[in-house]
C-alpha cells in the first residue's frame, strides 16, 4: 500500500503479515478464532498457516501425516480472503523449528512486519524454543487467550519481554485438538467444532479412529 506523505515523498506502508504455526492434528475453530481476531485487532494482511512437519515439543508423539493436516488446514481457511497455508515446515523435514521458518518469511517478505500468533499455553514455553531470545527480536508475539491457562501468570513470567509479546483477549474456545482426536475415537459428535469440510474429511479417511 502507498501513501503520499505531505505531497512530497512517497513511503510505503509496511505489510503486516501473521504466522500460525501448530500441529493442527486436526485444525479446529479455536485456531480459526484466534487467527481471526488477532488479524482484525493488529490490521494483518494476512495470516500464514504453517503446519508443523515434526513439532519439536512433542518428540515421540505419534501424529498425522503432515499431508493430511495440510490438507484440513487448506479446507478451513479457503474461505477467508486473510488466511493462506505454507508448507514452508513440510518441505524443509525434520523438526519444525520456529525461528527456521520466521527466518525463511523474513527472507521473502524483506520489507514486512511478521506477527507470530500463539495461544497462552505456546507462549508460555517461548524461552525454552530453540533460539528464543533470538526469534524475539526477529518478530513480535501475539498471544492470544486460550482456556485453561492463566494469561495473568503468563504475563508475570514473561514481563521481562513486555515490548516483545502483545496479549490479546480473544472469544475464548474451549477447545484442543487433543480433544477432537478422543472424540473421534470415542464416537462423539465433532460438528461445529470443526469446519464442516474437515469433519467430512476426517471421516472419509478414517483419521483418529484408530489407537491414538
Ligand atoms: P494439541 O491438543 O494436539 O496440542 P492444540 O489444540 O493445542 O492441539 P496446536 O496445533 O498444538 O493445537 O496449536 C497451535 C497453536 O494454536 C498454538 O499456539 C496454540 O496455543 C493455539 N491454540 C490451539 N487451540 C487454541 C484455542 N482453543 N484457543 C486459542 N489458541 C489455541
Ligand atoms: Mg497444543
Amino acid at each position: 500500500m502507498l501513501t503520499r506523505k505531505g505531497g512530497k515523498g512517497i513511503i510505503k506502508n509496511r505489510m503486516k503479515i501473521g504466522i500460525m504455526g501448530g500441529t493442527f492434528d486436526p485444525i479446529h475453530i479455536g485456531h480459526l478464532v484466534a487467527a481471526e481476531e488477532a488479524r482484525a485487532v493488529f490490521g494483518l494482511d494476512k495470516v500464514i498457516f504453517v503446519p508443523n512437519y515434526q513439532p519439536p515439543h512433542k518428540p515421540g508423539v505419534p501424529i498425522t501425516d503432515p499431508e493430511h493436516r495440510y490438507a484440513m488446514v487448506l479446507l478451513s481457511i479457503y474461505t477467508n480472503p486473510y488466511f493462506e497455508v505454507s508448507r514452508i515446515e513440510i518441505e524443509r523435514g525434520g523438526p519444525s523449528y520456529a525461528i527456521d521458518t520466521v527466518r525463511e518469511f523474513k527472507k521473502l517478505y524483506p520489507e514486512a512486519e511478521v506477527y507470530f500468533i500463539t495461544g497462552a499455553d505456546a507462549i508460555a514455553e517461548i524461552l525454552s524454543w530453540k533460539e528464543g531470545k533470538e526469534i524475539l527480536q526477529l518478530c513480535k508475539f501475539i498471544a492470544v487467550t486460550r482456556p485453561g491457562y492463566d494469561i495473568e501468570r503468563v504475563k508475570e513470567k514473561l514481563r521481562p519481554l513486555d515490548d516483545k509479546v502483545e496479549f490479546l483477549k480473544i472469544t475464548e474456545i474451549n477447545i484442543s485438538s487433543t480433544e477432537i482426536r478422543k472424540r473421534v475415537r470415542e464416537g462423539k459428535p465433532i460438528k461445529y467444532l470443526v469446519l464442516d469440510t474437515v469433519e467430512n474429511y476426517i471421516y472419509k479417511h478414517g483419521l483418529y479412529s484408530g489407537g491414538k
